[in-house]
């Protein structure tokens, strides 16, 4: 089988790709392994992303966030950071930057629905689901590339979407960076006795960060990083004594909470592969990049892979050039590569700077957020990076 682009991997990224490449008039194959999990109302996605607004305009573009909005979003319209020293927290409005939120809570099982309803539909995709990439091979001119079935397929260009453990990435034998945490991401629906105020909530422990997202009127989902021993601790207590040791690591900010959901825990890993291009091969999303969940950005910078991408593709076409052209996929992969390091880099030296019990970062910390909270260009750019515009 003959196409313009194949793309391995079906999560969010892989099909934001593939639908975006389809829009843009090119013969897409989507390989994924499995069909995403259904998203249910009476039982929520453990999993959520603040998706930021950047995102968001891309996912309007798509058609996609029309459908999503009417599943189940919440919108937050603040953030507050604080810490174990610092009483006074760190604060961002969306009204200072003139806006009316910040950004979306959204579970990742509604994410991944709307877009492959919309991919089912895309007469520009061919879908081979339940199917695994097993071989590739990159040429000068195309990839070729091997499922388990025995389907082969010749692409001009292949794309890596295939999630942390990237079986595209092993076969190009991309070398990656990485540092594991030794710690956990505790992921659970907690209801709080008080408002969340529509407020996105993170508090920094020396064991690591917790935050408090706003997801219904009384619910909030939390994600709560911490070492691997003391949340093995945690999620073998009863839902009681886990809610003691919640509300004390939150100061009770939100009042008494309860758990209202299973507990989940995935193990924190910042990864970053070598190169997100080599030859006709581009990696996107986790397959490039998986950055400790502090601020809720995995989903968010593998989509503005896509984004970068949509971009590049444009430009070769407003040009008359060809979209695939090696040119603008190496600037492509150069730009994306240096901004996912970038962000690792800052998610990772805020992590250390914040969870850490040392006198000296403790003072530190404590004066980073006063001036912060002060410097409105300061703050301002803090916006912009979390709300990616
Ligand atoms: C419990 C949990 C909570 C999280 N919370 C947050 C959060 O609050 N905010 C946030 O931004 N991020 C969060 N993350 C991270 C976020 O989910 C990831 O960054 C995001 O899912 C990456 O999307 P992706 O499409 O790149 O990869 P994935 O979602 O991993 O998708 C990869 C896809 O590739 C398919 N695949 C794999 N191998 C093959 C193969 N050989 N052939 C065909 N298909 C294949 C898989 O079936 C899968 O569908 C969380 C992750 C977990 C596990």
């Amino acid at each position: 089988m003959n196409t313009d682009v194949v793309v391995i991997g079906g999560g969010a990224v892989g099909l934001c790709t593939a639908l975006m490449a389809a829009r843009q008039n090119l013969r897409v194959v989507l390989v994924e392994a499995h069909e995403p999990k259904a998203w249910q109302k009476e039982q929520p996605d453990l999993r959520v992303v603040a998706l930021a607004l950047d995102n968001q305009a891309m996912l309007e573009t798509l058609g996609v966030w029309q459908k999503l909005k009417v599943m189940h979003v919440r919108a937050y319209s603040a953030m507050q950071v604080f810490d174990e020293i610092e009483p006074a927290p760190l604060c961002f409005q969306a009204a200072d930057s003139g806006r009316d939120y910040l950004g979306h809570i959204i579970e990742n099982t509604a994410l991944t629905e709307v877009l492959w309803q919309a991919v089912v539909a895309e007469k520009n995709i061919t879908l081979h689901c339940p199917d695994k990439l097993e071989a590739l091979q990159s040429g000068p001119d195309f990839v070729h590339v091997v499922l388990r079935s025995g389907t082969e397929i010749q692409a001009r260009l292949a794309i890596g979407a295939d999630g942390a453990a990237s079986k595209v990435r092993e076969l190009l034998a991309i070398e990656t960076d990485l540092h594991d945490y030794g710690q956990k991401g505790i992921v659970a629906f907690v209801e709080t006795e008080r408002f969340h105020a529509n407020t996105a909530w993170q508090r920094f422990l020396s064991t690591g960060p917790l935050a408090f997202l706003p997801f219904s009127d009384t619910v909030c989902s939390i994600v709560w990083s911490l070492p691997n021993t003391q949340a093995d601790t945690l999620l073998a207590q009863t839902p009681e004594a886990f809610c003691q040791a919640l509300d004390s690591a939150f100061a009770g900010t939100l009042g008494k909470t309860s758990l209202i959901s299973e507990r989940a825990a995935f193990p924190l890993k910042r990864q970053l592969a070598s190169r997100m291009r080599q030859g006709r091969v581009l990696l996107l999303g986790d397959a490039a990049h998986s950055v400790h969940p502090l601020a809720g950005q995995g989903v968010n910078l593998g989509l503005r892979d896509v984004r970068a991408l949509q971009k590049a593709f444009e430009k070769a076409l407003v040009t008359g050039g060809d979209p695939i052209g090696m040119r603008q996929l190496d600037v492509w992969a150069r730009q994306c590569y240096s901004d996912n390091a970038m962000a690792a880099l800052v998610f990772e030296n805020i992590n250390r700077v914040f969870s850490n019990d040392s006198m000296a970062l403790g003072l530190m910390r404590g004066r980073l957020l006063g001036l912060a909270n002060r410097i409105s260009p300061l703050k301002a750019q803090m916006i912009r990076l979390a709300t990616g515009l």
